[in-house]
């Protein structure tokens, strides 16, 4: 829990603050100080009367009462001092820099828990332990540096990672981004990531709070709680970049269906992000990127100028804009012309607008007004290095004024690092943003601009929750038998062949009949059937039947064999896969051999609303080939996006359903018919 004794304490006590800045204790201290902390200062430390200029107590039970405790001892010394400090000093927050906890031993774990326990039962935040500590606008209770600017109005940054906050500040502090919180959670042994988000969305406070979040996660511990606040906070108009690593991680082994294989703990992160509107991040140097880019205002559209006085760099930005499908529009007509009249010959204003290497602080600000006011564009990048001949101070004092003014975000590059370091180390002294890459930003802005809106429709095709609830209720945990899942399709309103069941030959010859030749035949009892020559299609009459059966038969595992109609159709495949703490993940994709050939499925959480599910179809690479290509009949889409969706819905009802697998469903442009599935339960 975040409790105000975090945020703005009134006192600080470092224990084990000394006179040594290169250890975690000194260092907190000094920063303390150089930060000018305004409130109480107080150190414990048995050697010393005074730290760093700062008051000295030998002993915990010697301090005044104090808001806020950063502890930077040995982790056995942790919990005696957690003891005073919560029930005799009134302490309301608790920093644990040390190590040596959880993460180190059991025994450390135990001396953890205990010291959560003793925070929970006297409403102290705790954070930590193992992290590097907390920044706020009102102190920075950290051991490490760099210190980044801290401001209101800065990023927030929350991370399971204290190393990768520092580097992350490191990166963050080229483009000159401030910040207004940081929060290294460390072991998150009372507060995790999730629960800073919790505590962000309820004291947000609108034109106070902070607009842009920053997130480093490890492991998403509590996934339903991130979605309700990081929703809730973008609904209040945050913006939300993260980084989840570990994507590399091999995919769900539990899983026994091919398609369930294909399914994976990171695609639900995936799933996850796009439904709340998180904008996924896979580097520091990208994470820092699209922050500094969300701290400029939301671009309306799609349409981009770039503004250059050197011809490569605009170049470079227009391939990776444009490769992400934003659009680069060609400016003409009058206003342009006019534009063109006020710089030097040899200019163009054709987008991109490079106004030479010898353009003027002045032509530039002709050219901002221009694109702010007259062409139809949503946003600017101004890209402006130096040579090293002159100095830029008055072109960047220029960007800096009309930025203040501007309704349209403008992104200004600064590729000179080393030249007119000065230049930008002033420029970033006021408060302000630049980005050292051209092509970093592009992709950033790039990112932000497509980034979905987030999916609050959750409502579901109707199914039989009574008749779903009964059946799963009286299964088994395994796969289901072929009538079981022809009655759970039925109650899902999900439409199936023809089918029946035979385990003699009287019975397929019954069945044929009944159904009417060509005729399909599988085996029941082995999983992947085609595998151990299971199907044989288009049957065409009684002795072929007969035989078939008898040889199937003798099918290792088989129990009986399965009759349907021969259909024809484009094969498409939807599947379900529960993944642990997210639900279920919703896969759709062209069927039959292609799912595992071309792996080109996409996946949405459960509930799949109509517009995720049309997102999934649409950004198929196959998706020209199902809404039919070249005279080859399609597959009905609209259908498609319902039959997903009932999935969806058949598993909000049977949450034990933990595979699902309709390989294929046969489609053409008027109905989509299932012919096999698969469903595991798992109670
Ligand atoms: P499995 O996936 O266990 O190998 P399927 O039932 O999916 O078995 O059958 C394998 C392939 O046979 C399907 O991908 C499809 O191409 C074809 N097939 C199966 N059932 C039918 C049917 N009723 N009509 C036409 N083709 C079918
Ligand atoms: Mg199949």
């Amino acid at each position: 829990m975040i409790t105000k004794a975090l945020i703005s304490p009134k006192s600080i006590v470092v224990v084990g603050g000394s006179d040594d800045v290169h250890k975690p204790g000194g260092a907190t201290l000094r920063n303390l100080i150089s930060t000018n902390f305004q409130g109480e200062l107080y150190v414990v430390n048995p050697k010393c009367d005074t730290v760093q200029g700062i008051k000295s107590y030998r002993e915990i039970s010697d301090l005044p009462s104090v808001d806020c405790a950063i502890l930077a001892i040995p982790a056995k010394l942790c919990l005696a001092a957690v003891e005073t400090l919560c029930n005799q000093k009134a302490c309301k927050g608790i920093i644990i820099l040390s190590a040596g906890f959880g993460e180190d031993s059991k025994e450390g774990g135990i001396i953890e828990k205990k010291i959560v326990e003793i925070c929970n039962s006297t409403g102290t935040g705790l954070i930590g332990p193992n992290c590097i500590g907390v920044m706020t606008p009102q102190y920075a209770g950290v051991f490490t540096q760099p210190i980044p600017r801290l401001s209101n109005k800065g990023a927030t940054l929350v991370s399971g990672s204290g190393a990768t906050i520092v580097f992350i500040l490191e990166a963050a502090m080229q483009l000159g981004l401030t910040f207004s919180q940081v929060f290294s959670v460390g072991n998150s042994a009372q507060t995790g990531v999730e629960d800073v988000l919790e505590y962000l969305d309820e004291n947000y406070v609108e034109g106070e709070s902070s607009k842009v979040l920053m997130l480093y996660i490890e492991s998403l511990n509590h996934p339903d709680k991130l979605a309700k606040h990081a929703s809730s906070l973008i609904r209040k108009g945050v913006k939300i970049a993260a980084i989840k690593s570990g994507y590399s991680e091999a995919g769900s082994r539990a899983a026994s269906s091919h398609t369930g294989a294909m399914a994976s703990p990171d695609k639900a992160v995936n799933a996850l992000f796009r439904k709340i509107g998180i904008i996924r991040c896979y580097s520091r140097i990208e994470l820092v990127n699209v922050a500094a880019a969300m701290m400029f205002p939301t671009p309306s559209g799609k349409r981009v100028a770039i503004i250059t006085h050197a011809g490569g760099p605009a170049v470079m930005q227009t391939d990776v804009l444009s490769s992400n499908g934003i659009e680069i529009p060609h400016i003409e007509g009058p206003k342009a012309q006019e534009l063109l009249t006020k710089l030097y010959p040899g200019s163009s204003v054709a987008n991109p607008i490079d106004f030479l290497a010898t353009g003027t602080a002045e032509q530039l600000g002709h050219i901002l007004d221009a694109c702010e006011n007259d062409f139809d564009v949503d946003a600017m990048t101004i890209i402006f290095g130096s040579p090293g001949l002159t100095e830029v101070y008055d072109v960047y004092d220029l960007i800096a004024e009309k930025i203040k003014k501007a309704n349209k975000p403008m992104y200004p590059v600064f590729p000179s690092v080393y030249n007119v370091r000065n230049e930008i180390a002033a420029y970033h002294e006021k408060g302000l943003i630049s980005f050292p890459d051209e092509v970093a930003l592009g992709s950033a802005v790039a990112k932000i601009m497509n980034r979905p809106a987030p999916i609050t429709e959750n409502e579901l095709p109707p199914v039989d929750k009574a008749l779903i609830r009964e059946i799963v209720d009286n299964s088994e945990n395994g796969y289901l038998s072929p009538e079981k899942t022809q009655q759970l399709l039925d109650a899902a309103g999900i439409n199936r062949t023809k089918e029946f069941v035979a385990s003699t030959s009287q019975e397929a010859l019954k069945a044929a009949k009944e159904i009417g030749y060509p005729i399909v035949m599988k085996v029941v009892g082995p999983v992947h059937k085609s595998d151990v020559g299971g199907v044989t299609l288009n049957i065409k009459d009684d002795v072929t039947l007969a035989s078939e059966f008898t040889r199937m038969m003798g099918i290792k595992d088989a129990t009986g064999v399965l009759l349907q109609p021969m259909l024809s159709g484009t094969e498409i495949f939807i599947g379900a896969k529960r993944e642990d703490k997210f639900g279920h993940l919703i896969m759709c994709g062209l069927g039959g051999i292609y799912v595992e050939a071309l792996k080109d499925i996409n996946c949405a959480l459960s509930p799949v609303s109509k517009d995720e599910a049309t997102e999934m179809i649409e950004n198929l690479r196959s998706v020209k080939l199902l809404k039919g290509t070249r005279g080859k009949e399609g597959v009905n889409i609209p259908l498609f996006n319902e039959v997903i969706r009932r999935v969806s819905a058949l598993c909000e009802a049977a949450p034990e359903i933990f595979e699902m697998d309709i390989n294929p469903l046969l489609g053409n442009s008027r109905t989509l018919t299932a012919v096999d599935v698969r469903i595991r339960i798992e109670k």
